[in-house]
């Protein structure tokens, strides 16, 4: 989703004359963009704006002018404390808000002085109605369909960050999808904190939902690839399961985060699925597609998580062989339940616990990444690779493989037979 925002706010600022530097030496401005999903991630922030300041510092005395601007989560949830602990930036926007840094940055050039707010409003209007058209930057593109979340998981900051659920209406996402396929885009993948309870209104005002939104985007000439992340285990319907057995266009992938494979913590999660739900789910997918493989992320360490009930992630990770996943270690938010919980794990259980899990979801990674030699996938080409002819894509499977091929087939499908795989990569030969 922040990738997504970045790249809007940067559409924006192209159309008011910037252009992107290759060095922050080099910026007039500089904006970090930023979330607070854990606390490493928001800490990091301040070590980035210690570099910023001494870089702006540095510009300052050779007579250049920066503005530094902060947007993101984190100024949703610090507010005016990032200002008092880095007293240097210009201006800090929520992510609701990212619309007026426009008239922001004006104000500050006619002012020469900087605005020292903070906004943090959930305007009632959507951001999107304010943001430029925007054009595809590669051939695989974002695509934000929902924001916000209702779900309030007890460790999460996203409902307090993005504020309450909003999906956009159908024609809106069709014709940011249009003008992405003219531009170049062959895959779009649709985003949203919880992008399966969409729920946007049609050209007639009738709330439609994200399996109906899918078969609209698969009609779209052009398109060739489409993807939707990430999904609520409970919103899973029928409908959207039917899918991945009709939409020719779906990726054989889906991230469905399970979080923990204890039934009693899921519920402590405020979760509305169990382990059994979520695994019915898994099945009536395999159903329906039977080349389909699973994603999740993981939290260890929430608090009164057991042995046993870690036992049970592990359990549940055996069951499912997802074939990508992402853990982390429970990370105390401030404003949320679970960070008042009793029954907070040690750093050092989290830590081991954390390792034990990595590892057996790297081994079921590196399993399937193996399975894959000898198959011919197909690979859209989005980047040069370190050596020369050599290209990176990704499969349907979101693994990145390299090739060496015609630099001419950037940013197109090519089928290549994987001959070597590791547990983070593939390479192939092109056919
Ligand atoms: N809406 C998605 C997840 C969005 S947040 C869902 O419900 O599955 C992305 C991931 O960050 C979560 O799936 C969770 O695993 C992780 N996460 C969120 N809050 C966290 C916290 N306080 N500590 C550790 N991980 C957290
Ligand atoms: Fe956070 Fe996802 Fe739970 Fe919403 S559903 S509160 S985004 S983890």
């Amino acid at each position: 989703m922040n990738v997504y925002d970045s790249s809007r706010i940067a559409d924006m600022l192209r159309n008011q004359g910037y252009e992107e530097t290759a060095k922050q030496q080099d910026a007039e401005l500089v904006i970090f963009n930023t979330c607070h999903i854990r606390e490493k991630a928001a800490e990091k922030l301040f070590s980035d704006l210690g570099r910023a300041l001494l870089i702006k510092q540095e510009r300052a005395a050779e007579g250049k002018q920066t503005v530094i601007g902060v947007v993101g989560c984190v100024v949703q949830a610090e507010d005016e404390q990032i200002l008092k602990r880095a007293p240097f930036v210009d201006f800090a926007v929520g992510p609701l808000m990212y619309h007026t840094i426009k008239d922001i940055l004006q104000r500050i050039k006619e002012n020469k002085t900087h605005e020292g707010e903070v906004y943090t409003d959930f305007p009632a209007e959507s951001k999107f109605d304010y943001l430029p058209e925007n054009k595809a930057q590669g051939a695989c593109s974002y695509l934000a369909v929902q924001e916000g979340c209702n779900n309030f998981c007890t460790y999460c900051v996203v409902p307090y960050t993005r504020g309450v659920e909003y999906s956009r209406p159908v024609e809106e996402v069709l014709a940011e999808a249009k003008r992405l396929i003219s531009t170049g885009s062959l895959e779009i993948n649709l985003l949203g904190q919880n992008v399966n309870s969409y729920h946007g209104e049609d050209k007639n005002g009738k709330e439609r939902d994200l399996a109906y939104l899918l078969h609209k985007m698969a009609e779209l000439d052009g398109l060739q690839r489409l993807r939707y992340t990430t999904s609520y285990p409970a919103d899973m319907t029928d409908e959207l399961i039917d899918c991945h057995r009709d939409i020719k266009i779906l990726m054989p992938f889906l991230h469905l985060p399970l979080q923990s494979g204890s039934d009693k913590i899921l519920k402590a999660m405020n979760r509305r699925h169990n382990v059994e739900d979520y695994l019915r789910i898994i099945e009536k997918l395999y159903k329906a597609n039977s080349e389909l493989r699973m994603s999740s992320d993981f939290i260890v360490g929430f608090p009164g998580e057991t042995d046993e009930d870690f036992a049970k992630t592990l359990d549940a990770v055996n069951k499912v062989k997802y074939i990508q996943a992402f853990s982390f270690k429970y990370s105390r938010r401030p404003g949320t339940p679970a960070a008042v919980m009793e029954n907070q794990i040690e750093e050092k259980v989290k830590k081991e616990r954390l390792e034990i899990l990595q590892n057996l979801l790297f081994d079921y990674q590196d399993k399937f990444n193996k399975s894959c030699i000898g198959r011919v996938l197909p690979v859209l080409l989005e980047e040069k690779g370190r050596h020369k002819g050599q290209l990176i894509g990704r499969t349907p499977y979101m693994q990145n493989l390299h090739v060496e091929t015609n630099s001419a087939n950037l940013n197109k499908i090519i089928n290549v037979e994987v001959v070597e795989a590791t547990t983070n990569s593939l390479s192939g030969k092109e056919l």
